[in-house]
């Protein structure tokens, strides 16, 4: 759940101004700043400022706000980079990809060939398999 900060949570700590980042943009609840190690030169992490872990933890009230800062931001770095496109990434837990346990956005800027492949796609075995998913899921909504 969504919680002030934590002590040893590194984003906590940019937010908090204990250590420092590379700031593009802050609102009250969102920051946002460049990411250490790039996927490409731009690549921005748009945090809120409050500890929460996933995407799951998150106020809905922050998507609005959180939707305008990705606009606005994606816009500036696109322009600022001459990026043709942008990737928007959020990874939730270990299994996804999540290093750092306080929820992020990456905005990643993209260019024509730069080589940065999709993950692999694959297939469902039939049409039963496809819709047995889709049937799980609907299920628990
Ligand atoms: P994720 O794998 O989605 O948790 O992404 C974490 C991201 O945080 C990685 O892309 C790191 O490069 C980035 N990162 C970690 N520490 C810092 C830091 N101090 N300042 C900026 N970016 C950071
Ligand atoms: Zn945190």
């Amino acid at each position: 759940m969504a919680e002030p900060q934590q002590a040893d949570c590194i984003f906590c700590r940019i937010a908090r101004g204990d250590i420092p980042s590379t700031s593009v943009y802050e609102t009250d609840e969102l920051l946002a700043f460049l990411d250490i190690n790039p996927v490409s030169k731009g690549h921005t992490l748009v945090v809120p400022k409050a500890h929460m872990e996933a995407l799951f933890d998150m106020p809905s009230a922050l998507g609005g706000p959180l939707i305008e800062a990705m606009k606005r931001v994606g816009a500036a770095l696109m322009q600022a980079t001459g990026a043709q496109g942008l990737n928007v990434v959020q990874n939730n837990y270990p299994a996804a990809g999540q290093q750092v346990p306080h929820l992020h956005w990456h905005l990643i800027p993209r260019f024509e060939g730069d080589g940065h492949e999709a993950w692999p796609q694959g297939s469902y075995r039939d049409a039963e398999e496809m819709n047995a998913v889709a049937a799980a899921i609907r299920e628990r909504l």
